[in-house]
């Protein structure tokens, strides 16, 4: 091609100032680079540089190289970035993705992104670039292995033995008494991630076992490992671990069934992160089926009738053209599934960014309100619970009262059991207030296009958002969009059983 017709790009380029390994030397990545952009039709015009600092914790909108490469492309003629491959733009995989990649492509909609290596587009939605993101293989392999040696050199030279029971969680490393997140860690939260776009613990075994990802016991990834870690607290930083018998019913294992942790951890997971998985799995038991071209399905209503509507294909055999619809068992009209799900991913993108503050708020407002109404609830169990002692004390010494005294321990218990429950409650409430959990939960959602979704991350995304759609059917249908007031949905069901308990 002829230099003139080229078009202009930016070449981003991460190096290490320490010892260049595996051929990723500044030299090799330009002139892969160069010749990448050369065979697809661009001539790079400007270089980003970023000198690779700590692994994965340097999250990749925080370098300044990511950040001149960010505002070139939006205010500058270029439109493409070559990078070398997928380990020098990001280690935590989709941080690249959500904080350069889909902002970039909101601005600049044609701007495209290559790996030089593979001299290929790059696009993070495919699940297995993601995989390839998340393991810049041999670099990563060899690294794990060199954390796992010198653990073992540690923990036999200080004749320390291993209590039986508390085994190191796949993702860190037990240093004396403290834990360390390895190169690991990246595949625990790669677990995460796709959890919270839907997948299920077979699905993402399948994965990391097509990519030849190793596994927590060296073996095959099974869906029963992936279930065990994404149910792991100790992922989310929690001091005691093993402390809730299942974290979607807020009881505690009675003190000293539980181990607890002399040292604190740093978190592989972020809060929201686990919040957010647990509910999308949570939306999963309710409402089935999760790989559907009916992604709306269950959510759909009909408006004149308040009925759920019924997915339909009525596609002929052998038909290429489909005709699928929603459809309503009662009056019998219908809508095209293609024409309501356009109006609605339309007005989700739409409402979603103005909606966003003003949700916020009321969210803030509401969890405000509930912890009012808590506490008041608080305070009505403790007078009961002061008022059982003083009956017990009454007919502690009388003998013809056994089933009396069993009657009063029992509602004893289940009133600390409630104690228990609104104090966990009223903890999980301070922390979404104070640690922006919602605006990141958010945003989880928000910054990716909706058509580089698949099924099942278009159903994750719609479940999480919308508590319901009301459709009238007509000739234009008129379709209303019931919001969810924030996606963690488990939390708000909670606190609506304990505050509609009665007061006395
Ligand atoms: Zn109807």
């Amino acid at each position: 091609m002829h230099a003139n017709n080229l078009k202009p790009a930016i070449g981003y380029i991460r190096f290490s100032s320490v010892k260049q390994t595996g051929g990723h030397s500044i030299e090799i990545q330009q002139n892969t680079i160069l010749h990448s952009a050369e065979m697809q039709g661009y001539c790079i015009k400007k270089w980003c540089k970023d000198e690779a600092v700590s692994a994965y914790r340097n999250r990749a909108e925080r370098r300044p190289g990511i950040i001149e490469l960010y505002n070139s492309i939006l205010n500058g003629e270029e439109e493409a970035v070559f990078f070398y491959d997928s380990s020098r733009v990001s280690r935590l995989f989709d941080d690249f993705a959500l904080e350069v990649y889909y902002p970039i492509l909101k601005e600049k909609p044609n701007c495209k992104f290559f790996e030089a290596s593979q001299n290929e587009e790059w696009n993070p939605s495919n699940l297995l670039t993601q995989v390839k993101l998340l393991y810049s293989y041999e670099e990563v392999l060899t690294k794990s292995k060199r954390a796992k040696d010198a653990q073992k050199t540690l923990l036999y030279s200080t004749g320390k033995p291993i209590r039986p029971g508390s085994r190191v969680p796949f993702g860190y490393n037990k240093v004396q008494d403290t834990f360390f997140p390895n190169e690991e860690a990246a595949i625990v939260y790669f677990i995460f991630h796709l959890a919270s776009w839907g997948y299920g613990n077979k699905k993402i075994a399948d994965v990391l076992n097509s990519a030849q990802v190793p596994s927590s016991n060296n073996g095959e990834w099974q869906a029963s490992s992936v279930d065990f870690i994404l149910n792991n607290r100790f992922y989310a930083g929690d001091l005691t671990w093993n402390v809730r018998i299942d974290y979607n019913c807020s009881k505690r294992k009675p003190y000293g069934q539980y181990d607890l942790f002399e040292n604190n951890h740093p978190p592989i997971i972020p809060a929201y992160l686990w919040d957010l998985v647990h509910n999308i799995r949570q939306h999963k038991k309710n409402s089935g089926k999760m790989n559907t071209p009916f992604f709306l399905r269950n959510i759909v209503h009909c408006k004149s009738c308040l009925l759920e509507l019924t997915p339909k294909d009525a596609s002929p055999t052998n038909s290429k053209k489909k005709y699928t619809y929603y459809y309503c068992n009662s009056c019998n009209q219908k809508i095209s599934s293609d024409m309501l799900h356009d109006i609605v991913l339309k007005r989700l993108s739409v409402e979603l960014e103005g909606m966003f503050d003003k949700m916020k708020s009321q969210v803030i407002k509401r969890l405000s309100d509930s912890e009012k109404s808590l506490a008041k609830q608080k305070e009505s169990f403790k007078a009961q619970q002061e008022i059982i002692s003083y009956k017990e004390r009454m007919i502690e010494n009388m003998d013809q009262h056994e089933e009396w005294k069993q009657i009063l321990s029992d509602s004893k218990e289940i009133i600390t059991e409630k104690l228990t429950e609104i104090s966990l409650l009223i903890e999980k409430i301070k922390q979404i207030k104070n640690e922006n959990l919602i605006a990141d939960a958010f945003l989880h959602f928000k910054e990716v296009p909706s058509q580089l979704l698949t099924y099942v991350e278009l159903r994750t995304l719609c479940l999480a958002l919308i508590n319901k759609i009301d459709i009238s059917l007509s000739q234009t249908p008129r379709v209303s969009i019931d919001y969810r007031f924030s996606p963690f949905f488990i939390l708000e069901n909670q606190i609506g059983q304990i505050t509609e308990m009665p007061l006395n």
